[in-house]
């Protein structure tokens, strides 16, 4: 699957949800991606340029889109299923260090491709599909050696074992009056230019619009293919609308038919439409404030939209996330302001010192309000240090990420294993120290909790991605003045899950919960977050 036109058209929704329609005609399948640019490790990118960093189990830290890819299929991605160009050539360049080219030139072909096709091909046995997205734009200079990667994997595996599917756009011209195909045709010929023929045009429209038969006979003559192999990506309402709408349109039919497969059974989407009947006719609504640092740019929390989504729409209720800068809440002195008609208070994962004072400020306010309290990660740990600091009266209780605090509540787990109760370690001045803890741990959690209420069972495994650690020392001081660790990691060393029972729904997480909830498998503590939201909006 490649793109062109522009970017951000939606590829990997496109590709979760061809995968999610094979998959309902009983077909095997996976997906993966390519990404065109250097970086080796997306996790060092910012957010703001390229949306949240997602975590698989096995602790990658890669591109978002591997989370559309989960939670339209149910599949749990690995390491393994996203590559960039930089860890291409990083493999590369070590092995030419160490020799093993024997002198031969390493060149982009075949070297380069060679590994891209083995990427795209691992395994290839064990599946009946394999979904490959290329990231960029077709005609960008860095898609050239993927371009030309799939181009030879045509040539060798044959027209009938592989499918190019592009996406494209067709922009609405209101002085024409129409949808106009001409930049669709033109990426067409960028990617014809390196050999590749596509087989379906995926055509990306605006909602108000429709492809019409002549828009369609038109796109099928200039791109070389026939009109049924046009297919309308309309702008949906919903992401998960996308199935549905690919299948009635027949594109199952069109893969099927082109790569000679025969569905296994008939297509079941009975659960993707009784999803689209709770999205779209929702019986309540519910408002929550999420306290954040990079709320300009969803993307940035997109996993967490997608999450609350999945919890609202179990409960039949529609969710309004009030997106809140935590820098405002500190510069306002009307704090009440920001959480006006807000059934649920949620602070989110984060990195550094901006805002923090916002977070606690608004893990306080739900505290004190009653108003139910979700803390992922920083929000989790923000809200610890706050407790601590105003219930527990711990004297300069902090978090050694911000500040060099006496009684680090959060902190290294160096620092206190190494230093009997009284290492101070702060970690300004650029030093990140300690790796970060990435991926699944597995958690306990105590019979008695909320937690285990919501989960319903003792054992549970989530991902994770931080460095700093709540302190386990602090239990006894924090639980006297009424937060419990509810869940802590096997050996117990390390608390994962805190909560304050004196509170209706107070529950604070080390993990990101949000990663593992789906449209089709909502996560229960959003399920339970939105039924306790729920719960106080009818007090409002
Ligand atoms: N900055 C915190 C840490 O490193 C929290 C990270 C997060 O929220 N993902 O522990």
């Amino acid at each position: 699957m490649t793109g062109g036109v522009v970017s951000s058209l939606g590829k990997g929704v496109c590709a979760a949800a061809i995968g999610a329609l094979l998959q309902a005609g009983g077909a095997k399948i996976t997906l993966r991606k390519l990404d065109p640019y250097l970086n080796i490790d997306p996790g060092t990118m910012s957010p703001i340029q390229h949306g949240e960093v997602f975590i698989t189990d096995d602790g990658a830290e890669t591109d978002l889109d591997l989370g559309h890819y989960e939670r339209f299929t149910g599949i749990s991605f690995s390491k393994k299923d996203n590559i960039t160009a930089g860890q291409v050539y990083a493999q590369l360049l070590e092995k030419e260090r160490r020799g093993d080219y024997l002198g031969a030139t390493v060149q982009v072909i075949p070297h380069v491709t060679d590994r891209i096709k083995e990427f795209i091909t691992r395994d290839h046995e064990t599946y009946d599909f394999i979904i490959c997205e290329i990231g960029g734009t077709v005609g960008d200079i860095e898609s050239l050696p993927f371009l030309e990667a799939i181009r030879q994997l045509r040539n060798e595996k044959g027209h009938d074992a592989t499918l190019f599917i592009h996406l494209t756009l067709l922009p609405w011209l209101d002085a024409a009056g129409e949808l106009k195909t001409k930049p669709t045709q033109h990426s067409v010929k960028d990617l014809q230019s390196v050999g590749i023929q596509p087989d379906i045009l995926l055509c990306r429209i605006d909602k108000e619009q429709q492809l019409s038969d002549e828009a369609r006979q038109k796109i099928a003559l200039f791109c070389n293919i026939p009109a049924h192999h046009v297919i309308a990506a309309q702008d949906m309402k919903s992401i998960y609308d996308v199935p549905l709408s690919y299948n009635e349109q027949g594109l199952n039919t069109v893969i099927g038919k082109r790569l000679g497969w025969q569905t296994k059974k008939a297509i079941d989407l009975k659960p993707w439409q009784a999803l689209h009947r709770r999205l779209h006719y929702p019986e309540k609504n519910v408002s929550i404030a999420v306290i954040g640092k990079y709320t300009h740019l969803v993307d940035s929390y997109k996993s967490l939209a997608e999450a609350l989504t999945h919890g609202a729409c179990a409960m039949n209720s529609a969710v309004d996330i009030k997106w809140v800068d935590a820098e405002n809440i500190e510069t306002s002195t009307e704090h009440a302001s920001f959480f006006d008609g807000i059934s649920g208070i949620l602070v989110p994962g984060g990195f550094g010192e901006r805002g923090t004072q916002g977070k606690m400020i608004a893990a306080r306010y739900a505290r004190e309000h009653a108003i139910p309290y979700l803390g992922i990660c920083f929000g989790m740990q923000m809200a610890v240090v706050e407790f601590a600091q105003n219930v527990a009266k711990i004297p300069n209780a902090g978090s050694s990420e911000l500040e060099t605090c006496t009684n680090p509540v959060i902190g290294l787990l160096n620092e206190w294993t190494d230093s009997q109760g009284k290492a101070i370690k702060a970690h300004k001045n650029g030093q990140m120290g300690g790796t970060m803890r990435l991926g699944a741990y597995p958690c306990r959690l105590s019979k008695d909790s909320q937690a285990y209420r919501i989960y319903g069972q003792e054992a549970i495994s989530e991902r994770h991605r931080h460095r700093y650690e709540v302190n386990i020392r602090y239990q006894q001081q924090l639980q006297g003045a009424g937060m419990i660790m509810s869940g802590l990691s096997p050996d117990g060393q390390l608390p994962e899950i805190v909560e304050v029972p004196s509170h209706p729904w107070f529950i604070g997480v080390q993990f990101h919960p949000e990663i593992k909830s789906r449209p089709l498998d909502p996560h229960p503590l959003f399920v339970d977050y939105i039924r306790a939201c729920l719960d106080h909006s009818l007090l409002l």
